[in-house]
């Protein structure tokens, strides 16, 4: 019997704002993955805890509809951070020609065996003749993090992993998808990495000799 899935009551406010959950990467694996920030430096972790990861599966519109809330256990916490961290194990070797650790590989194909989200259409409450899309499972979690797995294997697996790039910010390791026509994205988005590469530039133009004492 389906179980429908609930929407967490803990959306609202992230009191740091560097937790906040970037969507920039143009796929949802990708989305996931960078819920580990600034991997080459000091790590920046936004899944802290269950209510995080909660957060993140109803902002990344995996369990959207619904009004009330879902439970996130810690074990859920801890296989998803696990799943994390071999999707992007496995990404980052695809993207690189390289061949996955076997773990990375096994972890992502246990996650994507579970049964994944089940859409459902109903007629809207508020709105006549409107449609309400809803996504049930019988494990909500487990199913967001079974549909994120399947995305990473169709991602790493297929074509597109030549498009998937790491953003040129000193700082930034996002990976995201280059859909651009000229294939030239470097930054995960301009509003982040590119207005402080375009802003170190002009600095770095203007004060060559600070720049060689820094260095
Ligand atoms: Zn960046």
């Amino acid at each position: 019997m389906q179980q429908t899935p609930r929407a967490t009551p803990t959306t609202d406010e992230v009191p740091d704002p560097a937790l906040a959950f970037p969507f920039l990467g143009g796929r949802p694996c990708l989305n996931f993955v960078a819920t580990l920030g600034k991997r080459h430096t000091v790590r920046i972790e936004r899944l802290p805890s269950p209510d995080a990861l909660a957060r993140w599966i109803t902002e990344a519109g995996l369990l959207p509809c619904p009004p009330e809330g879902f439970r996130v256990t810690d074990d859920d916490l801890a296989e998803a951070r696990v799943l994390r961290e071999a999707m992007y194990g496995l990404l980052t070797a695809a993207m690189r020609g390289r061949r996955p650790e076997a773990a990375d590989l096994g972890a992502v194909n246990e996650a994507a065996a579970h049964a994944d989200l089940v859409p459902r259409l109903a007629p809207a409450d508020d709105e006549p003749g409107g449609l309400c899309l809803s996504w049930h499972a019988d494990h909500p979690v487990r199913a967001a993090l079974s549909t994120v797995a399947r995305d990473a294997m169709l991602l790493a697996g297929g074509p597109l992993v030549a498009r998937v790039k790491e953003c040129e910010g000193p700082d930034c390791s996002l990976l995201f998808l280059d859909d651009s026509q000229a294939r030239r994205r470097r930054w995960c988005s301009m509003d982040r990495c590119g207005n402080l590469a375009k802003v170190a530039g002009y600095r770095t133009r203007r004060h060559p000799a600070r720049r060689a004492g820094q260095a």
